[in-house]
């Protein structure tokens, strides 16, 4: 078999074989077929789709390109839950500590910024010492003992997710249905999580901008968790607008504090709570995901998703100093607050533009391999459908170069779109696939 076929194969709409799946994935992770190749590829699918049975031969294979954890040996039942990446979404540090502070393990693997939605792994790396690269006996050793773990994939786990996803953040080759399912599955098979909560953002921040999309990214994943006899279930939320208030990893990670010390944007604790609620009924504690959502309020209130997510820095190596005081996180050299240079209504805060100023002020990668500037971001004042009054602040950058700042500024004042009509909020969710 040579690879060169198989990407001709794909690029005149042929369907891939699982044999001829397995020989890329094996391939790739061996390091015989190099980047561009493995571009060339992801390019093709991107391009022209795969059939949900490539999709699921695909996730298998990616899945089995390292260990598959069967965690039911280690804790009674685990839940794992992930996002399809979103702008401003910092749902699990919130809600991995909250579910697991409820009495249900969370063993979660999370993944880096993509394009312009921003990742957890590196949100959780703005902390000093923070750990992401756990082993398999860590993983379960830390769910044993604390019932939470937040790492990445590593050389165990899932491995040929943790190339390809690198490589796609870079080729233009993010926002294909069967790349995404298959790089999610993949991951949260290999974790052995028996059940999983799938968030699926949809709209102009989100890999799939329309709802038809997001819908079928969510069925496929759905029916490849059920395949493989995991409980899965996902909701359908909105991804037109930042997420919360901040966007940018330190700036995300201070929100989340905040959100776990009862405060936080009114949205981003609904949408926490919520997905809490899910994931503790699909766990079992709960009755239905309205109880659940109880339970989750209840930690939250009681400081209880605050002290595990201590517990949960402390144990991946991370200086519980920041999470005890904030103000030690570093600060960007230039923070500068923008007043609304006009009365009105927010009709749009475009969260694909704020993703995109966070990655240009050096939030993301341009190039794999990257490092990246944790300080920097934006934090936007409002929602859409807020009245807002000439000269009232409409959003802060937080950047280190000043020709980016100006850059930066010029993009988020044009991502406000007015009205001089009264506008309705954005609605949370456009639906829950069980
Ligand atoms: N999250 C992932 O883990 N993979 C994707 O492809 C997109 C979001």
């Amino acid at each position: 078999m040579r690879i060169v076929d198989i990407i001709v194969k794909k690029r005149d709409h042929g369907e891939l074989s699982k044999e001829e799946i397995d020989f890329f994935i094996q391939g790739y992770c061996r390091g015989d077929i190099p980047d561009y190749q493995a571009a060339a590829l992801a390019m093709a699918i991107q391009l022209n789709g795969m059939s949900s049975q490539e999709t699921k031969e695909l996730t298998l294979a990616m899945a089995h390109s390292g260990e598959v954890l069967d965690l039911s040996k280690a804790v009674p039942i685990t839940v794992d839950k992930h996002s399809t990446g979103g702008v401003g979404d910092k749902t699990s540090l919130v809600v991995a500590p909250t579910v697991s502070a409820c009495g249900l393990a969370v063993g979660k693997m999370s993944g880096r910024g993509l394009g312009f939605s921003g990742g957890t792994l590196d949100k959780l790396e703005s902390i000093p010492g923070f750990r992401c690269d756990l082993s398999t006996e860590e993983f379960i050793e830390q769910l044993k003992s604390i019932g939470i773990v937040l790492t990445g994939q590593s050389a165990d786990l899932a491995p040929a997710d943790g190339k390809l996803y690198e490589l796609r953040d870079v080729t233009g080759t993010v926002d294909s249905i069967p790349l995404i399912a298959s790089s999610i599955m993949s991951k949260k098979i290999s974790a052995g999580a028996q059940a999983i909560l799938l968030d699926v953002k949809v709209g102009i921040g989100a890999f799939m901008t329309n709802l038809k999309d997001a819908r079928e990214l969510a069925e496929l994943m759905v029916e490849i968790g059920k395949m493989v006899g995991r409980k899965t279930v996902a909701v359908l939320s909105d991804m037109n607008q930042p997420l919360g208030k901040s966007v940018g990893n330190s700036l995300e990670l201070l929100e989340a504090i905040d959100t776990l010390n009862g405060g936080g944007p009114a949205d981003f604790r609904e949408h926490c709570l919520d997905i809490s609620g899910h994931m503790l009924a699909l766990g079992g504690l709960a009755r239905d995901e309205m109880q659940g959502k109880q339970m989750a309020e209840n930690a939250l209130a009681e400081g209880k998703s605050l002290v595990k997510f201590r517990e949960l820095v402390q144990a991946q190596g991370g200086d519980v100093r920041y999470v005890d005081e904030p103000d030690r996180f570093p600060k960007a050299r230039l923070i500068q607050t923008i007043n609304s240079p006009r009365n009105g209504t927010l009709a749009e805060i475009n969260a694909c533009n704020a993703g995109e100023v966070a990655v240009f002020l050096g939030g993301g990668r341009e190039e794999k391999g990257d490092t990246i500037d944790h300080s920097v971001g934006v934090v936007v004042a409002h929602k859409v459908g807020d009245l807002v009054r000439k000269g009232e602040p409409l959003f802060t950058i937080h950047a280190n170069d000043e020709t980016k700042l100006d850059v930066a500024i010029q993009k988020m004042l044009a991502a406000h779109r007015w009205s001089d009509q009264p506008v309705k909020p954005l609605p949370l969710y456009y639906g829950v696939i069980r």
